[in-house]
């Protein structure tokens, strides 16, 4: 169902009147994780006012280490709801697991598979029994046939609004935090019909390169960015801050980018 054999025409995922995958850009922007009602509502502010469609932020974060904060529960599932209705923007949070996922879809617009998860097959199968559009993440090691197999779980099970994210592979390369694959963007739109969202944030994590690696996934014909920002990137809750954008920064991408795309 992935195949674009099977279904030759691009794949527009409509909600409350933004268009991904119909040739405008959706730009996605927020801290990596729900902190506090004040941190999220000011940030959801300043991605309406550059211009930006959805708010990103996990309330469920999937840490390398137990130790490390796992994130603010179901608490920020609903700061975050709010300030996506206060400031008019669709809202995009991980979920984790099975048992999360209606509460989860209940709070958010769209659902995020994060790159650990990618072949999760119970979430994959959970996340086809309902209609919430799915962001899914490519696994940093997984090829484009296996990655279009995860996305064929969600589309198998009844689910039609998949789209799917480029988030850096795991190289050889220590430099950057990952391999932002930017061939991924063309290959997967030839394979299939889903809309491809490219992650410079995870892919490259460093913010100095997230501007030029926005850039380029627009220019390779990405569907929509999603980019980390925080209005204190020093001091925030997950090790993210040094690949989050200052509010400036993500306007200023976002008017450059107009200049490449219109955004949706
Ligand atoms: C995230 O979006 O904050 C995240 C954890 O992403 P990934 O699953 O790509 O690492
Ligand atoms: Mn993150």
């Amino acid at each position: 169902l992935a195949s674009r054999d099977f279904h030759p025409d691009n794949t527009v995922i409509e909600r409350k009147g933004v268009r991904i995958g119909g040739g405008e850009l959706v730009v996605m922007g927020g801290p990596c994780a729900v902190e506090t009602p004040e941190q999220i509502d000011e940030i959801a502010r300043l991605v309406k006012a550059a211009g930006g469609q959805v708010l990103r932020g996990g309330a469920f974060k999937p840490r390398t280490g137990p130790y490390s904060f796992q994130g603010v529960g179901v608490e920020g599932l609903e700061m975050m709801a709010e300030a996506g209705r206060k400031h008019g923007l669709l809202t995009i949070t991980e979920v984790m697991t099975p048992e999360y996922v209606d509460v989860c879809a209940e709070h958010a617009d769209i659902l995020q598979v994060g790159t650990r998860n990618m072949q999760n097959f119970d979430l994959l199968r959970k996340l086809g029994t309902i209609q919430t559009p799915v962001l899914l993440k490519r696994g940093f090691s997984a090829t484009y046939d296996e990655f279009l197999n995860a996305a064929e779980y969600i589309l198998a099970g009844g689910n039609p609004n998949v789209m799917l994210c480029e988030r850096g592979i795991r190289t050889f390369e220590t430099y950057t935090r990952n391999t932002l694959d930017l061939t991924a963007i063309p290959v997967l739109q030839q394979l299939s019909h889903l809309p491809v969202i490219s992650d410079p944030s995870h892919g490259t994590g460093r913010r100095e390169l997230v501007e030029t690696m926005c850039k380029a996934s627009v220019a390779a014909g990405a569907d929509g960015l999603i980019v980390e920002m925080h209005t204190d990137p020093d001091n925030s809750m997950t090790g993210d801050g040094v690949q989050s954008l200052f509010p400036d920064q993500f306007a200023k991408l976002l008017q450059d980018l107009e200049k490449l795309a219109p955004l949706c």
